[in-house]
């Protein structure tokens, strides 16, 4: 060996170029095996100890050599004390990395690969064709090679499972009610009280907001100054400017491939003459003094689809919003067909929006030029399509502004939300399992169950998603071929993500655990086990009927064959009137059938007693056109087949909803049911304080009897406050009822939402109309067919929903449900009885609509009137 050692050193020496020193090193290599080959039997020169010794010493040297040589290039491989074959793995795998190294440097050398340390590298790819934009010349931004910001938070990021997300302001700008973040209990879920959950139900828009204005039209991206916001003075500069504005426009970029739970990159504000772009990540941990003006009630922020960018401010700067005009809840009541920010940019404004920046990474610093133009695009134009809305729904609502105060309405809603961390139980798996529409048996099971916590763990230990540690496509291939070898692991994947790589022995274990799991039949969904048996036909099982007459999301997605009012037949929630009513009594509710989607599922019994008890208001409509004649007392017979019988049983669940509905003069009635819910909500909410003090003590310091004692309205006082505002609010409700029916025989705002809805021209002009002129009951039959599916898709649900989004039901109830959220028990108490109202005067939704307020309430309003 040290012969060959000189001599590879000398043909270096005298070899004059990489080709001729392969070739020697090559030969050199073909004689030793050579050699080796011809040696029979030398173990048994063992025997001798001078070999033996003189063996473990050339041994030691050339495991030495090698790990100095790749130590030298950053690799650790320990091969003293490691079996033979181990150590030719080690060496196998060492050689892969320095290759992999030799590479990436033949690429950087000829200019394929630039920069990599100082600058990241924006691809630009072209995107593949799509049907939504054929041919447009789209790219979509890749990069490689950007620093992870939260390698500079000063505070890690908490992806701990057990922990629930904690609010992290620290003041509270703005407040109602001095900060108390409370622990609170879901079932067995954990999560920290909404900080502005108080001010946010007591706020109401402010008179002003709810009058129509000139628009103002911005002026073009050009003529307007742009400020970048990266240090705290330059923050703490545009705060004071924000403040004296009475509007402002905001919207977020967000990335979410290299972050557990994401990380909002970018924060864009417009006011009606200037435009900023702020940057969370080197303002982390200090943008909490935009709450001064993000919660300030007089200031209206104006954001489109703020679902999610409303949980990306709370979870990443510590800011809330009170006082918001969400623009796509605004397309939505409106009821526009296309409801992306994009289609209103383009109906308003005449700009088309190249959307494909969203999915840009936009944790690249500096910002490329173009990605600030988009940016700024997303927010300046917002407060202009805010004004000429506002108009509209202004215009087309009646005089109680019932169109533009659902739009604050749902905004509020949407405020409410709290950020909360990704849950990941032991079934999460199944919602991919579904999806992919494959067939595992108990092994494969086992696999994809395993996987799939592996891969969360790992992206919260490592903060990276998910589907960067292991796509979605290939861990189902994973689980599916459960391949033998690791290199089976790695064919499963192209390209292989870094962290399979790096995990490969452990994923190789689970695989090995899953092939030695018993093959057994595989119980599809843990659900279906709970469902009565009933003898299933085939039919129902391929519409998925079996879980749910509402579930519609089996059904095309623009079905032509709904029940219009044209063509009355029977719905898909079947026939409510030949099927005996049964008494319901239901726990919870959820905004349109009247129970959790769970107990559909779950609980059978429940489940058909539910089905025969919804009544939509649209069907309650239908019904009425056919009493009709009835009640008016005309009692004309149709020329059309009418079935006695089916109208006779109608009118007499209407007759019976009307014994059992509280009359105008008979206050006392309703005070009694409002009696009622209070104390139970009172009980409750007793019985939630207590296990929210047990916790406290051992949670957090910060919420110490002491301090909670020293809140200035104390829960009990809250109730009371509430037991107040509810009192009055069922009183106006009842009033306006009773002035609806004497005034407005004709008028109904049911008829003119109806109206609307038939009534979705884009042309400005059409929206001219007065009210008195949009009267009229035969728009009803609105042609639901001109309406086109969403053209978009993404996560904000800022885009197009397609029709029918607007929940009358929720626009009806919700003074009832008070945005209490759970706390607000029996709330359905209410909606039942309006909805027996409802049915009983052929106008179910009149009355709701006209007594569409905030809140519940604040003091003084309507209450002390009484
Ligand atoms: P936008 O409100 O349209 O500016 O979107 C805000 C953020 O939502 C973007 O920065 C993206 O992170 C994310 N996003 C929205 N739509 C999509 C989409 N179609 N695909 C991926 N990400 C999206
Ligand atoms: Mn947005
Ligand atoms: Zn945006």
């Amino acid at each position: 060996m040290k012969e060959g050692e000189e001599s590879d050193q000398e043909a270096f020496l005298r070899s004059r170029s990489l080709d001729q020193y392969v070739k020697t090193v090559m030969t050199h290599i073909r004689g030793c095996q050579k050699l080796s080959t011809e040696l029979q039997g030398w173990h048994h020169y063992g025997d001798y100890v001078g070999v033996r010794n003189t063996m473990r010493e050339v041994n030691t040297r050339i495991s030495n050599l090698i790990t100095n040589i790749f130590q030298h290039q950053d690799i650790k491989l320990k091969l003293t004390h490691t079996k033979l074959l181990d150590q030719f793995d080690m060496v196998r795998e060492g050689n892969d990395a320095l290759l992999e190294r030799i590479n990436s440097d033949i690429d950087e050398a000829s200019g394929l690969k630039k920069d990599i340390d100082f600058e990241p590298t924006v691809k630009r790819v072209q995107a593949p064709a799509s049907t939504t934009s054929p041919g447009k010349n789209v790219v979509l931004m890749a990069s490689r090679n950007v620093q992870k910001p939260q390698l500079f938070f000063k505070e890690k990021v908490d992806n701990s499972k057990k922990e629930p997300f904690i609010p992290i302001i620290t003041e509270k700008p703005n407040s109602l009610k001095p900060l108390s973040i409370l622990i609170c209990v879901d079932g067995n879920q954990e999560y920290y009280s909404h900080p502005y959950e108080y001010e946010l139900n007591h706020w109401m828009p402010d008179p002003a907001q709810l009058e129509k204005v000139k628009p103002r039209r911005p002026r073009p991206l050009g003529q307007t100054p742009l400020t970048m916001v990266t240090e705290v003075q330059q923050l703490e500069a545009l705060v004071e400017e924000l403040k004296k504005c009475s509007e402002i426009a905001v919207d977020l970029e967000h990335h979410a491939f290299r972050s557990y739970q994401g990380l909002a990159c970018l924060i864009q504000v417009s006011t009606r003459t200037k435009d900023y772009l702020i940057d969370p990540l080197a303002l982390r941990g200090q943008l909490t003094i935009l709450n001064e003006v993000f919660t300030n009630p007089k200031i209206t922020k104006v954001l489109h689809g703020a679902d999610f960018d409303i949980l990306w401010l709370q979870r990443d700067c510590g800011v809330y919003v009170v006082n918001m005009f969400d623009t796509h809840q605004a397309s939505v009541v409106l009821e526009y067909p296309h409801r992306s920010l994009a289609a209103l940019l383009s109906k308003f404004c005449d700009i088309q929006a190249n959307k494909v920046y969203q999915r840009a990474d936009w944790r690249i610093r500096p910002l490329p030029e173009d990605f600030m133009e988009y940016a700024r695009q997303d927010s300046h134009y917002l407060l202009y399509i805010y004004d000429l809305m506002r108009n509209e729904l202004i215009e087309r609502g009646n005089r109680l502004n019932n169109l533009i105060t659902a739009v604050y309405s749902r905004s509020v809603d949407i405020c409410l939300k709290r950020y909360e961390k990704p849950f990941i139980g032991p079934d999460s798996h199944m919602d991919l399992y579904r999806r992919s529409r494959k067939a595992f048996d108990s092994k494969q099971m086992y696999a994809l169950r395993e996987l799939y916590l592996w891969r969360d763990n790992v992206a919260r230990e490592q903060d990276e998603s998910p589907d960067y540690v292991l796509p979605k496509h290939m861990l189902l291939q994973i689980a599916e071929v459960l391949p033998k070898e690791m290199q089976g692991v790695l064919a499963c994947c192209n390209p292989i993500p870094p962290l399979v790589k790096t995990e490969l022995l452990t994923i190789h274990t689970i695989i090995r655990a899953a092939r030695e799991q018993k093959l057994q039949l595989v119980q599809e969904d843990s659900t279906e086990g709970q469902l009565p048996p009933v003898q299933l036909q085939m039919e129902e099982l391929n519409t998925g009927l079996v879980i749910s007459k509402h579930d519609l999301s089996t059904v095309e997605e623009n079905p032509r064959d709904l029940p219009t009012l044209l063509n009355p037949r029977e719905t898909l929630l079947g026939d409510l009137f030949s099927q005996p009513r049964v008494e319901v009594k239901i726990q919870e509710i959820s905004g349109m059938f009247g129970c959790e989607a769970s107990h559909l599922r779950h609980k059978g019994t429940m489940h058909t007693e539910i089905t025969k008890e919804f009544m939509s208001p649209y069907e309650r409509y239908t019904a009425y056109q056919e009493l009709k004649p009835h009640l008016e007392g005309e009692r004309k017979k149709r020329t059309e087949t009418v079935d006695q019988a089916h109208i006779d049983r109608v009118k007499k669940h209407f007759l019976s909803l009307n014994k059992n509905t509280p009359q105008r003069s008979s206050e006392e009635e309703v005070e009694e049911s409002v009696q009622q819910k209070s104390s139970e909500e009172e009980m409750a909410e007793e019985k939630d304080d207590a296990a929210e003090k047990k916790r406290n003590k051992a949670k957090i310091k910060k919420q110490e009897e002491k301090k909670r004692k020293s809140i200035p309205l104390s829960l009990g006082e809250e109730i009371q406050e509430r037991k107040a505002a509810n009192n009055a609010q069922k009183k106006r409700v009842v009033e306006k009822e009773g002035e609806a029916a004497d005034e407005e025989t004709d008028e109904s705002p049911s008829k003119r939402l109806k109206t609307n809805e038939a009534d979705v021209q884009p042309e400005e002009g059409a929206a001219e109309k007065k009210e008195g002129e949009e009267e009229d009951g035969e728009c009803m039959e609105s042609d639901k067919e001109d309406e086109e599916s969403p053209a978009e898709e993404g996560p904000s649900g800022a885009n197009d929903e397609g029709p029918a989004a607007f929940d009358y039901d929720k626009a009806d109830y919700s003074i009832f449900e008070g945005k209490l959220g759970k706390k607000f028990k029996h709330k359905q108490k209410y909606s039942q009885k309006f909805r027996g109202r409802g049915g009983q005067r052929g106008r179910g939704f009149k009355s709701n609509m006209k007594s569409f307020s905030f809140g519940r309430g604040k003091k003084g309003t309507g209450g002390s009137q009484r």
